[in-house]
């Protein structure tokens, strides 16, 4: 009789960890409350170039923060590399320190030398798409939020694809798709996105993009929108 009671107790007990276990670990959480259940190896057979702006003797935008464009979007990559690969994805890193990816190579010392490395990498790859992070910079210290730049009109779906999850995974202001002129956009033969994750410009988005939590949040962000992408064109 006693054992009994005391074993329906801890039986009682072990339903209720089990429970609370399979609620944190069944389904991806977001800090915006939302979940998704990413059917696994959703990014199987596909090539990602992750291309981390500026590194080297460039270090991007240095705004109002401790950190620099080079280092954030360095932090951001490596955390989306990481998101990727968990879905099955190959990645190639155009850069994966903090260097000047066309050192060493024969665009060294060439005009946008560092952009034409990145590109003539992404290219050789024969990658599905390439995605290029960035920090924003503006005269106006209140200008905040994120941006996705496409060019060619191949771009325009990944870029629609990212902005519909980044800023709302950094509750941060949504600056829209936009239309940019940049070269890596225009000379990679993929489709390709520029993505403008926050200003440096701006005090508290300069704080946020300095601190691992919220690089996190970044890289999420722009995952989903790279799962959304692959799974509107199949
Ligand atoms: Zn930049």
């Amino acid at each position: 009789m006693k054992y009994s009671f005391y074993s329906s107790i801890w039986a009682t007990i072990l339903m209720l960890v089990m429970f609370f276990i399979s609620g944190l670990f069944g389904s991806e959480k977001t800090t915006s409350g939302r979940s998704y259940n990413l059917p696994s190896r959703a990014l199987a057979g596909r090539t990602i170039v992750v291309d981390p702006g500026h590194g080297g003797a460039d270090p991007g935008t240095v705004g109002v923060g401790k950190t620099t464009e080079a280092d954030n979007v360095l932090a951001i990559a490596w955390e989306l590399k990481q998101l990727l690969e968990q879905a099955g994805a190959r990645v190639i890193l155009t850069r994966q320190g903090n260097v000047n990816p066309a050192d060493g190579t024969a665009y060294s010392g060439l005009p946008n030398s560092q952009l034409a490395a990145r590109v003539a990498q992404a290219n050789r790859s024969e990658a599905d798409i390439f995605v290029s992070l960035h920090n924003d910079w503006s005269d106006d210290p209140n200008a905040a939020g994120s941006a996705s730049y496409y060019y060619k009109s191949h771009d325009w779906a990944l870029a629609e694809a990212v902005q519909r999850r980044l800023p709302a995974q950094l509750k941060a202001n949504d600056r829209g798709v936009r239309h940019g002129d940049f070269y890596v956009l225009r000379n990679t033969s993929m489709p390709a996105v520029l993505v403008e994750i926050g200003f440096l410009s701006n005090a508290r988005e300069a704080e946020l993009l300095s601190q691992r939590w919220y690089r996190l949040e970044a890289a999420r962000g722009v995952f989903y929108g790279i799962v959304d992408y692959f799974q509107a064109m199949s």
